[in-house]
């Protein structure tokens, strides 16, 4: 089976090193010719464009920033929707929104292409290795097909329902996970400014039941010691905490502690925190509060 792969990004690199590890045929494209070359060095068939992809797959995955990104990818005129054979499926890894998926899910229905949705749980370094989780939206028939790719790049697939299932599963997700990016940097920072050390009360925060999974599993492998080289690019944070604000916002439920965290990062981008890792957040919010040096 050849595997079109489009989006070689910190993800969508890692995803797709791993099929080729399992000896799949990944065709592969980027806007990014660097990271084309890279995969091509771990035996990845360099396509040309989208449509080359989606002419010769036989099966398409993309993992792209964003709904405006993703839409273009898949529905645009040379995109994958008009290029790829009738019946074969496209999984979009990305997380976007629930308008966006809906739209997507709608439009490959009518071009007789069978569409899913398998945003990806876990840290940038479980894909690395080849253990992320995937929320798997697609209809039931189709499960048997495409689970046994996911679990080449990942060791966890969640059966979360049909099309548009998965995205709705990874909102409420990173709710949690980007919310607790800004807890963990009040704690850090205020703890700080309390006189106590960071090694201690990191120590005590991931030894008690105060323990979220980004404190103990990020923060000590990216901001505590320094490392701000995106692993989940800021940015890319602030989008996904715009698109569940947005489905809160739709749905007419409130979210104070989501919009608090979305206008947070946003302050962050625009003090130049773009381009670096999610967890330093806790660097922003220390300048803001005239600490320094929060790191082991
Ligand atoms: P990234 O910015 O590192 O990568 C995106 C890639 O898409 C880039 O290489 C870019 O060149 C490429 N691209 C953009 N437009 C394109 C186009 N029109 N055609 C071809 N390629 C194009 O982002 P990432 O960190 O890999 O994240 C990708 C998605 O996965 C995002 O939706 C993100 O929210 C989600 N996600 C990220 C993480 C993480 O820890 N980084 C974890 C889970 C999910």
């Amino acid at each position: 089976m050849k595997i079109g792969f489009i989006g070689l990004g910190r993800m969508g690199f890692s995803l797709a090193s791993s099929l080729l590890k399992q000896q799949q045929k990944v065709l592969a494209f980027d806007l990014n010719s660097e990271a084309m070359a890279k995969l091509k060095e771990k035996g990845a068939f360099a396509s040309a464009d989208i449509t080359a992809v989606a002419k010769e797959a036989d099966i398409v995955f993309t993992m792209l920033p964003g709904p405006k990104e993703v839409l273009a990818v898949l529905t645009g005129a040379d995109g994958v929707f008009n290029n790829l054979k009738q019946g074969s499926i496209c999984l979009d890894l990305s997380t976007v929104d629930t308008q966006t998926v809906d739209q997507l899910s709608e439009v490959a229905t009518k071009r007789g292409i069978i569409f899913g949705d398998a945003p990806v749980g876990r840290l940038a370094a479980h894909a690395d290795r080849g253990e992320s989780l995937f929320m798997l939206g697609i209809a039931p028939e189709y499960v048997k097909t495409v689970e046994p790719i996911l679990l080449k790049m990942g060791t966890t697939v969640t059966y979360c329902g049909p099309a548009g299932c998965g995205t709705r599963t990874k909102l409420i997700n990173n709710l949690m996970v980007l919310s607790y990016c800004q807890i963990n940097s009040e704690a850090l920072v205020l703890a700080k400014s309390l006189g106590l050390e960071v090694d201690l009360i990191y120590n005590v925060l991931t030894g008690t039941t105060a323990s979220n999974g980004q404190l103990k599993e990020k923060w000590p492998n990216k901001v505590l010691k320094g490392d701000l080289s995106p692993g989940f690019d800021l940015t890319l944070g602030h989008k996904d905490l715009s698109l569940v604000c947005k489905a809160a916002e739709l749905n007419n439920i409130k979210l104070p502690i989501g919009n608090i965290a979305k206008d947070i990062f946003e302050k962050a981008i625009a003090a130049g925190y773009s381009g670096k890792d999610t967890s330093s957040l806790t660097d922003y919010w220390s300048s803001i509060n005239n600490i320094s040096n929060i790191r082991f």
